[in-house]
């Protein structure tokens, strides 16, 4: 932590954290908010550089986010970058070539791509399992196996994985666990306690929480990997702008609020949808009936405010995106308003049909990611749409 504010004796509850941050006021003028620091450079008085001298290297808009996620997870620093792949592409550069990589079947598009796509070219294979069994995780491993990337719930299909159960497997053998917590942020889960080495985030969702800036974050405990992702962050220079910065230090003061809120709308519309004779199929860990439940639940504190729905016509899917007003139809998540996702041609556009179909991702199933609006409302404009 470079924060000024001093040691605290008594640790500060997460709401608090969200509001107070690492640092809550600007410490040259006392200003309310960190001011949006746009200089590039810093003047090196006498020729000597100062605590900050380069703003890849270092920004006081950006530092307030990074500590922010380093003390909502229990890191022992934080790294913020210029999106969710910049961080994830980021956080694997503590692999190298000739490294083995284990995946999760389904997981967000970007990280497939990246995982199917670069982390080959750079010379890291990577295995794809059915990473909810433990079994067929230690089956996976080879000798030169250095990492396991994780995602849970899973999007879209919400598969939960045992944290502590992978973490456990991973640490016997000197293997780096990553887990995208995106979906959950670190109000409802926090990897890094349960023994996970690197927690990523999109900040574009549910941190920012208004879809109006693109970011990612990374943290972890260990201080050998924090001074590997401060020189790759340098290095490679993917930061997060000034801008970004402001506006994701502003959207993570009410992420409490506004994660509720819609986690309250999300299991009232998982309910009566899944009541609903359009749907076969609610996938959200709030349901009694949802089958990893139990699992989610010994390692979240909440279920979240995205599910997804498997209607039974794909012309169900069609008359849905055609009717609805109230959602904005688009590829993301974790905003005030709702947003609905038609996976299949959207968010998971870059895996390919047979492999889509392979892991159960059809073009009949949409995610909802289920905003701050009065849920009756919501309720009204869906079931028009589902006729
Ligand atoms: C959106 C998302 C990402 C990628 O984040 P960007 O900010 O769009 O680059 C990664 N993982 C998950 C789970 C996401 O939802």
């Amino acid at each position: 932590m470079t924060t000024d504010n001093g040691q605290r004796t008594k640790p500060l509850r997460p709401a608090t954290v969200l509001v107070h941050q690492g640092r809550d006021r600007d410490p040259a003028t006392g200003a309310s908010a960190i001011p949006i620091y746009a200089a590039s450079t810093y003047h090196h008085t006498e020729g000597r550089s100062g605590e900050y001298d380069y703003a890849r290297s270092g920004n006081p808009s950006r530092d307030q986010v990074e500590e922010a996620i380093a003390l909502l997870e229990g890191g022992v620093r934080g790294f913020a970058y210029a999106s969710g792949m910049a961080a994830i592409g980021s956080a694997l550069s503590l692999l190298k070539s000739g490294d083995h990589v284990i995946a999760p079947l389904d997981l967000y598009g970007g990280s497939w791509r990246y995982l199917n796509v670069v982390a080959p070219q750079q010379g890291i294979a990577v295995t794809f399992v059915d990473i909810t069994d433990l079994n067929a995780v230690e089956e996976a491993i080879l000798p030169e196996t250095r990492g396991i990337f994780l995602e849970t719930p899973s999007n879209p299909l919400f598969n939960i994985t045992d944290l502590r159960g992978v973490a456990g497997i991973a640490r016997k053998r000197e293997i780096l666990t990553f887990l995208d917590n995106t979906f959950m942020t670190p109000l409802l889960q926090r990897p890094l306690d349960l023994g996970i080495d690197v927690a990523i985030h999109s900040g574009t969702k549910f941190l920012g929480g208004h879809s109006d800036l693109l970011a990612g974050l990374v943290t972890t405990a260990d201080p050998g990997l924090v001074r590997r992702l401060k020189q790759f962050q340098n290095a490679f220079g993917a930061v997060l702008s000034p801008f970004d910065s402001f506006l994701l230090a502003r959207g993570i003061k009410t992420l409490k609020l506004r994660l509720e809120a819609g986690q309250q709308n999300a299991l009232v519309l998982a309910e009566r949808l899944s009541e609903h004779p359009a749907v076969v199929r609610v996938h959200y860990p709030g349901l009694a009936s949802f089958p990893g439940r139990a699992l989610h639940f010994s390692q979240a504190t909440g279920a979240g405010a995205v599910l997804s729905v498997e209607l039974k016509e794909k012309d169900q899917v069609k008359k849905l995106l055609r009717t609805v007003k109230l959602p904005i139809i688009a590829p993301s998540l974790g905003g005030v308003e709702t947003i609905l996702t038609h996976c299949w041609s959207m968010s998971h556009a870059a895996i390919p049909a047979d492999e889509k179909v392979r892991l159960g991702i059809t073009e009949k199933l949409v995610r909802l990611s289920v905003g701050i609006e009065d849920v009756e409302d919501l309720w009204d404009d869906l079931t028009a749409g589902l006729g």
